[in-house]
């Protein structure tokens, strides 16, 4: 445990900052810090890290890549994994839905049917193998990208309705929301339009599912705009862990 005091101190200092900046930007949007999350993204970083942030009091964290993700769950002391909500943040392929059914509790990158229906049937597969004991809960992504700004994942605004008829119809999922990854190269205002526009989508999507109301945007660079822009779920990586991790 003592040679890990110094990686201990590096995440204490850094959380404290990103805390700061959460708590900041709430206030500064009149918005209660309780309806905010901080989702720390530990992907590329090993899972001695999540226990120094479980430690920390980091109830949530996102990982991006399947197989980095099951290995560094599975390694996880049972109290800790018990605590941790893990949020699956990555794009997805239908084929690695039954591995992210076994240990994630939300998964951020719902953005096609055929998805929604691999998701659906590995959440069902899990709960019939006793590997998980609850729905899995997804939100829907949506691409902000328009005109001369590259999309970075997601659906676009016009398909989320039917997107969301069928996850609705999905037997084992729950819908919990909306995602997005905003487009590079905007500016303070051009973030604050994209995110602005999110929440405008989260809430068409409410009137469809009433309970369906987080909204995941903003990671360490704009996290400001996205709590501004009424974000529930921030996701940061860098801002908390460093911006590389160690090789692997
Ligand atoms: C890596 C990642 C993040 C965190 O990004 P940082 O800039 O390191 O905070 C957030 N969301 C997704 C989807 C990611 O892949």
């Amino acid at each position: 445990m003592s040679t890990d005091e110094p990686r201990r101190s590096e995440l204490e200092d850094a959380l404290a900052a990103v805390r700061g900046r959460v708590a900041t930007a709430a206030e500064a949007a009149g918005r209660d810090l309780g309806e905010v999350h901080l989702v720390a993204v530990t992907k590329n970083f090993p899972a001695s890290d999540i226990e120094l942030l479980d430690r920390l009091g980091i109830r949530e964290i996102g990982e991006s890549k399947d197989q980095e993700a099951a290995a560094k769950v599975a390694e996880l002391e049972a109290m800790t994994r018990q605590r941790l909500t893990v949020h699956f943040v990555g794009q997805l392929q239908t084929n690695k839905a039954r591995s992210v059914a076994r240990y994630a509790d939300v998964v951020h990158s719902v953005d096609r049917p055929r998805l929604v229906g691999a998701l659906d049937r590995a959440a069902g597969a899990a709960l019939d193998a006793g590997e998980r004991t609850a729905f899995l809960d997804v939100l829907i992504q949506v691409d902000l990208g328009e005109g001369e700004w590259a999309g970075r994942g997601g659906t676009t605004p016009g398909t989320v309705p039917s997107l969301t008829d069928q996850v609705l119809a999905g037997e084992h999922l729950r819908l919990r929301g909306v995602m997005a990854v905003a487009p590079r190269g905007l500016d303070d205002a051009g973030l604050l339009a994209a995110f602005g526009r999110l929440a405008e989508i989260a809430a068409t999507v409410r009137e469809q599912v009433p309970g369906a109301s987080w909204i995941s945007a903003g990671m360490s660079a704009d996290l400001e705009q996205a709590v501004a822009a009424g974000a529930t779920h921030l996701r940061v990586g860098s801002a908390i862990l460093g911006s590389r991790g160690p090789a692997r």
